[in-house]
């Protein structure tokens, strides 16, 4: 990791993710490097299921998967938010508490209930997004960013997804389902970790 990481080299690299946003996103990323993002599901790749216990784990699952099956560099990226008072509940399940069809009213909903359960005043949290990059020869590097603060109920806003209606960064008043989305892009637990990758990985 860091200064010593395998760098990116220009040509082909398999996002092991069938959201097509962020493939988009990686894409305008990468791309000064002459650099292009491919999705999974264009070279016909399903995704893996995620069994692991962590963050890394499934991150790692998902990245050598598409490496190996595609013969690219691959990267995947997972994330969740972690509840201090809930023993970091949801977690690497934060979009299986949305069940299926995926709910996030339901999810927010839930998280609320367990933390009036537990009787905690402690509404402190972060998202955490990890993010793997795979070479087909089993090498990989792994980036972690975070963003740390705290939830309140009921939920604000309409921007953003997943949980961003319940969470407040450090520093702010506002929601992220309530702030621009470029502003939110800015500080994320992803924009972190990616400027990680990016110092490491594809500077030379
Ligand atoms: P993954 O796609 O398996 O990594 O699941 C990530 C889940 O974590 C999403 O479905 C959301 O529930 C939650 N999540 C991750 N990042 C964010 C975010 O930026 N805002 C809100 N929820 C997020």
């Amino acid at each position: 990791m860091g200064k010593n990481a395998r760098k990116l080299r220009p040509g082909e690299l398999i996002i092991a993710s069938h959201n097509d946003g962020k493939i988009k996103e990686i894409n305008d990323l990468v791309s000064p490097y002459n650099i292009v993002a491919v999705s999974a599901k264009k070279i016909g790749l399903n995704d893996p299921e995620e069994t692991g216990f962590t963050f890394v784990e499934n991150a790692a699952l998902k990245a050598h998967t598409a490496a190996k099956a595609a013969n690219l560099p691959a990267l995947s990226d997972d994330s969740g938010l972690v509840v201090t008072a809930l023993s970091g509940a949801p977690g690497i399940y934060s979009a299986r508490w949305a069940g299926e069809p995926r709910d996030f009213d339901r999810a927010m909903r839930k998280v609320e209930l367990a933390l009036i359960e537990s009787g905690t005043e402690d509404f402190s949290a972060h998202f955490v997004c990890v993010l793997c990059l795979a070479w087909p020869d089993g090498h990989e590097e792994i980036f972690e960013g975070k963003v740390h603060g705290r939830l309140i109920f009921p939920q604000r806003g309409t921007n953003g997804f997943g949980y961003d209606p319940i969470f407040m960064a450090d520093g702010y008043d506002i929601t992220f389902g309530e702030m621009d989305p470029a502003e939110k892009h800015a500080i994320s637990h992803r924009a972190d970790a990616f400027r990680k990758l990016m110092k490491a990985c594809l500077n030379d």
